[in-house]
Parts: C-alpha cells; structure tokens; sequence
C-alpha cells in the first residue's frame, strides 16, 4: 500500500520538488504551506493540499488529525519548511531571531511531537529532517539561521537514538546551494537588516559570496532524490548530504 507523506513548505523550491517527486513514485503526498493557492496548483499531480502554518499550534494539529482521518497513518514526515534569517547578530531585531527558531526548530519539532504516536503505534516511521551544510559550518551574518540549523541536527540525533525501538529512523538532509525562493531573497534580507550598519563591508562581501551560491546551486530535484534514496534506504544512513 502507497506510504503517506507529509511534506512541509511544500509551496516553493525544495519542499515542492520533493512532493512532485514522490508523487510520481506513487506515494499519497499531503503538501503543506501557508500559499493554499500554489499548493492548489499542483493537484494535477496527485498532491493534497493541506494549510499549514508550522507557528501555529491549532494549524500544525488539524494538519496531521487531517491526515490521519484520511489515509490513516503520517508514515513519512518531511520537515522542510523553513526561512533564513541574516544579518549581522548585533542587528536582527530578536522578534526575528524568535521567528527564525519557531520556524525552523519548533514547528518541525512540533510536527514530529504530533505525528510520533502514530508512528509508534504502527512501528512504522520516517522523519526527514530538512537541515543545511550551514548546520555544519558557520558563515557570518548568519547566526540565527545556523543557530536553526545545528539546533535541528543535535535534535534529529538525540531523537533517532529514543525512536529506534519503535521502528522509526530519523534522517538528516543537509543540503548545499539549492534553486529556489529563499536563496533568491536572502541577499536582500541581508542588506535589508546590515546594508546600513557598522557591519556593511562584511555584508557586501557575503552578499557577493551569496550570488556566487545562487549562480551554482543545483536543482532542487537533486535533493528530492537524495530524500527518497533516505527514506527508501533498508538501513538509512543517518545524514545525506
Ligand atoms: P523556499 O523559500 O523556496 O521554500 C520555503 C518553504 O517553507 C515554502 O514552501 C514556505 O511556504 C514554507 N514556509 C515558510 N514559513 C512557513 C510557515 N510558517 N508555515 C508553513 N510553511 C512555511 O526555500 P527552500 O526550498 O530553499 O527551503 C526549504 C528548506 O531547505 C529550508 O528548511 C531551508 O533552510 C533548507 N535549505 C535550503 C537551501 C537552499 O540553498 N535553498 C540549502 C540548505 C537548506 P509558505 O510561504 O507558502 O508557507
């Protein structure tokens, strides 16, 4: 029987490939997002569309008692919604440094919290963390994402060790330069919150860093591939990169 994935952020870039992508190797894809309109157009494809805000808590239940009342099971989550926030520490307002830990961290782990009994009860479970190479190194005028992104990393390792008995695997995709949205806007992000600070020079200099990122990033399909072999692997391994 076709495996039921929800695929967070599903509207853009990474999150839209993938849920194309596995759509088209027969599993039953909910794709999630706050744009419902984009997410309408992908029917065609066989994707559901589901509203999700990952910030909100009464969004991210409905979403998966959605799911549930449905197909009866969530076998695959795929945490890939997300943002980047940059700019230098000194000058992102801390309601953005929040938002950035909401999104990123909480909403996923949020996800993972509501979709685990399932799981359990079935001893069935992939859980797909989206991270980033910059969950490994540290760029400056970053901070908050990496933040983001190394908390996810140590998270995915400490769960994959408590969720093993229950025959659910925890698996971590770091991508590098990606096509897609928030590569587009993260220069501007940049130069929106450090064009004008004591830190210009070094935000022009990674500003031109990122143009160099966005001239080489691959496909986002690259990485949906790499999320299928993940979670179709007999034994996964643990980070594909
Ligand atoms: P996009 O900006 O193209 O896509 C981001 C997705 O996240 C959108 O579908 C957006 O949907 C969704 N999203 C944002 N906020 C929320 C929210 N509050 N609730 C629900 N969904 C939300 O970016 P990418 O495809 O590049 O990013 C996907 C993931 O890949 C992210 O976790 C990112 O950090 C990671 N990544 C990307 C890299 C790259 O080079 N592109 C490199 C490494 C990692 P909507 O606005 O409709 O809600």
């Amino acid at each position: 029987m076709a495996k039921t994935v929800l695929v967070t952020g599903a509207s853009s870039g990474i999150g839209k490939a993938t849920a194309i992508y596995l759509a088209q190797n027969g599993y039953k894809v909910y794709g999630a997002a706050r744009r419902v309109e984009r997410l309408e157009a992908l029917k065609d494809t066989g994707i559901k569309p589901i509203a999700l805000d990952v910030s909100k808590e009464e969004s991210l239940t409905a979403c998966v008692d959605r799911i549930i009342k449905e197909a009866g099971s969530v076998d695959v989550l795929i945490n890939n919604a997300g943002l980047g926030s940059y700019g230098a520490l000194e000058d992102v307002p801390m309601a953005e440094a929040k938002n950035q830990l909401e999104i990123n961290l909480f909403g996923a782990a949020r996800l993972i919290q509501l979709v685990l009994p399932h799981m359990r009860k079935n001893r069935y479970g992939k859980i797909v963390n989206i991270s980033s190479i910059g969950g490994k190194v540290s760029l400056p005028m970053g901070s908050w994402y990496h933040a983001s992104k190394f908390a996810i990393e140590g998270l995915s390792d400490s769960l994959r060790n408590e969720v093993r008995q229950f025959g659910i695997d925890v698996i971590v995709i770091e991508p590098g330069g990606t096509r897609s949205e928030m590569i587009a806007v993260g220069s501007e992000d940049l130069m929106r919150v450090s064009g004008n600070s004591p830190y210009s020079k070094l935000a022009n200099s990674i500003q031109k860093m990122y143009a160099d990122i966005e001239k080489n990033a691959v496909d986002p399909v690259v990485i949906a591939s790499l999320i299928k072999k993940g979670i179709e692997a007999k034994h996964p391994k643990v980070r594909y990169i």
